[in-house]
């Protein structure tokens, strides 16, 4: 089966990035279109199989040269039955049954697994985590993400809800967090909340370069915060600083649950690089038992963007290909 090759599809609410595999993890062809998730589920799994087919067209592939697609979808769902539950950012999507409708133009059948996971799988199987058995992965956007390899399993839970690493609690009773809980690590280091941080500091008198901006409604990102943080804003400074102790916090606590080989940092965030980095790993150093802080490998992210269709190309391969003879 060494020359087959998988389809992953990484479905967004945006976009639908996809790309042809090989059983190495190596991307072939890629390509990317937009969701239209206006559309409803029907107008979206339809662009799903247009895409399919259109990097299997690209790779000049026929259906026999592909052992099956492997699709990650956005929120909770039942990777056994295939079924997407309500995905926060698809309107009108309600217990869809994903794969089998994907699965009805693939001769060797598809897979839906939570697009976390299968970018944390991507990261295990073709990059930061190539070389251990154990992995665990935070990618940090606008939320935080999260992903559990163990012993070279994917760790989904008893109800596909495990590594909601983003919710863990790092502060009793803190920021209100739009899982329902309060002080979850989204709330205080994701991208969304390094900006937030940034201005209740500014509302509360701080003063830094930005202060004209923030005052006048003007877009400030996580990367401006950063870039000012490089320019040697002290408040900016600050708040990097405090982000990368939040997330050291919470990787503390994700450590001393499973114990993973090498901790991966994927997203926009990471192009913060040692700002974060650093505070993280003296937090660890810190906060952990002496073995696990000494030996932890935490590393950035190496797909990008491609993580996660990738994973799901390789969950496919994982879960698709045909018992080994015996
Ligand atoms: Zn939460």
């Amino acid at each position: 089966m060494k020359d087959m090759f998988y389809i992953g599809v990484d479905l967004g609410g945006t976009n639908i990035k996809a790309g042809v595999v090989d059983a190495s993890g190596g991307v072939l062809v890629k390509d990317g279109i937009e969701t239209q998730a206006e559309g409803g589920p029907s107008v979206v799994i339809k662009r799903i199989c247009q895409i399919i087919d259109a990097v299997r067209e690209k790779g000049s592939l026929s259906w026999k040269k592909i052992g099956g697609v492997g699709v990650g979808a956005p929120g909770t769902l039942d990777h056994k039955k295939g079924i997407i539950f309500h995905p926060p950012n698809l309107p009108g999507w309600r217990n869809v049954p994903l794969r089998d409708e994907v699965a009805k133009n693939i001769p060797g059948g598809a897979i839906v697994e939570n697009d976390a996971n299968a970018a944390a799988w991507g990261e295990y199987w073709a990059g930061a985590g190539r070389e251990v058995h154990s992995m665990v992965m935070l990618t940090l956007g606008t939320g935080i993400g999260g992903g559990i390899i163990l012993e070279g399993k994917l760790v989904r839970g008893a109800h596909d809800s495990a590594a909601e690493l983003g919710h863990t609690i790092i502060v009793r009773g803190g920021v209100p967090c739009g899982c329902g809980s309060r002080g979850c690590l989204e709330v205080y280091a994701s991208a969304t909340a390094v900006v937030r941080r940034f201005k209740e500091a500014v509302d509360a008198g701080r003063a830094t370069t930005l202060s004209q901006d923030v005052r006048e409604g003007k877009e400030i990102t996580s990367k401006i915060i950063y870039e000012a943080a490089l320019a040697g804003d002290e408040l900016a400074k600050e708040v990097m600083e405090e982000t990368g102790r939040y997330l050291g916090t919470g990787i503390v606590s994700i450590m001393n649950t499973v114990n993973p080989a090498r901790i991966v940092l994927s997203g926009g965030m990471i192009h913060a690089g040692e700002m974060i980095m650093r505070p993280l790993k003296e937090t660890v150093q810190e906060l952990a038992f002496p073995i696990p802080a000494e030996k932890t490998e935490i590393v950035f992210a190496t797909l990008g963007e491609d993580a996660g269709f990738i994973g799901a190309a390789g969950l496919a391969l994982e879960r698709l290909k045909p018992a080994k003879a015996s």
